[in-house]
């Protein structure tokens, strides 16, 4: 097959090892800058131009999109999608999953376990709101944050005020978040591809700190999961429609919560933990499954 991956760089470590493994596998493969993509939209005849010339066609294209580029990230892949090109995740999927807030509503209409969680404009009554998520201690998030950066946890009543002022004094948009204490500074993340959880592990955050991202200094270790836990992230990848997901999940005394359901999932730290060879599961489920103007959702939203 003809794949194209859509990466800013082939020198990144996860897009690296799916041009491995697609080489490997015997298929032609080729990284494209997203932002080097440039889209005519004509009626019936949708076309990419890379760097100024025409793209040869592709069978299949695997996204790589980074959070700060998810608008015109989306945009190329959906024109991918226009032209009948297999995408191993759908642009709708990756936008839905992109939105955390959008994500969890979905999550939450489906009935999948999530940490109370809250949204507010200008609270006008910051105790109520505290009290609906069960705090304080709360967990403060930035809608827009990744890698734990803008996730604050404040333990009392007074620093949640500071907190919610300061980020609504800067425009951004928050989540107020049901803080899982049993959870103890860990988090599993489940690599889905397909309809199965192909391997899962454990960050825990350092001494002192209850964030687990490795990139706070967290570290990975290989877990054994639950069948529930197992069940759950499947379920929160298809409720994204994304075949290939990171589903991050907090252990809870109610069982497993849904954090965040990751549709560019580093393959770095899982595989390192695992041992397993994650980027030849991902070319293989797009050799099972690239068909051409087969998308679910041909972007619709
Ligand atoms: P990001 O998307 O920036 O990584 P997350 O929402 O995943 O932000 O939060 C970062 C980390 O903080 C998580 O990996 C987890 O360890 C911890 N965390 C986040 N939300 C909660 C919560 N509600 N209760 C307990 N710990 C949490």
């Amino acid at each position: 097959m003809n794949i194209a991956i859509l990466s800013r760089s082939a020198g990144i470590y996860s897009t690296r090892r799916l041009i491995e493994a697609a080489s490997a596998r015997g298929h032609q493969v080729r990284v494209l800058d997203i932002l080097h993509c440039d889209m005519v939209i004509a009626s019936g005849q949708p076309s990419i131009h890379y760097r100024g010339a025409p793209l040869e066609p592709f069978d299949a294209v695997i996204p790589r999109i980074g959070s700060s580029i998810t608008f015109f990230g989306t945009a190329v892949l959906r024109q991918f999608e226009m032209m009948g090109v297999y995408p191993a995740n759908e642009s709708v999927a990756i936008s839905r999953s992109r939105d955390k807030l959008r994500a969890l509503q979905l999550l939450s209409r489906k009935g999948i376990g999530l940490p109370l969680t809250a949204f507010a404009n200008r609270p006008d009554d910051i105790d109520d709101l505290l009290a609906r998520v069960g705090g304080p201690p709360v967990v403060i998030k930035l809608l827009e944050g990744t890698q734990g950066i803008g996730v604050v946890l404040a333990e009392t009543r007074k620093a949640a005020e500071s907190v919610i002022e300061a980020f609504l004094g800067l425009r951004a948009n928050i989540l107020l978040q049901e803080y899982i204490a049993e959870a103890g500074g860990a988090d599993l993340r489940c690599l889905v591809v397909g309809d199965r959880v192909v391997a899962a592990m454990k960050r825990q955050a350092p001494e002192g700190e209850f964030r687990s991202n490795l990139h706070r200094g967290g570290s990975a270790s290989i877990e054994r999961i639950s069948p529930e836990e197992r069940a759950t992230a499947v379920r929160a990848a298809q409720v994204m429609g994304l075949n290939i997901a990171g589903v991050d999940l907090l252990r809870s005394a109610r069982g497993p919560l849904v954090m965040e359901v990751n549709s560019s999932p580093g393959l770095e730290g899982i595989e390192q933990a695992t041992g397993k060879d994650i980027a030849e599961m991902i070319v293989a489920h797009v050799e099972r499954h690239a068909v051409p103007h087969r998308t679910r959702t041909r972007g619709r939203g």
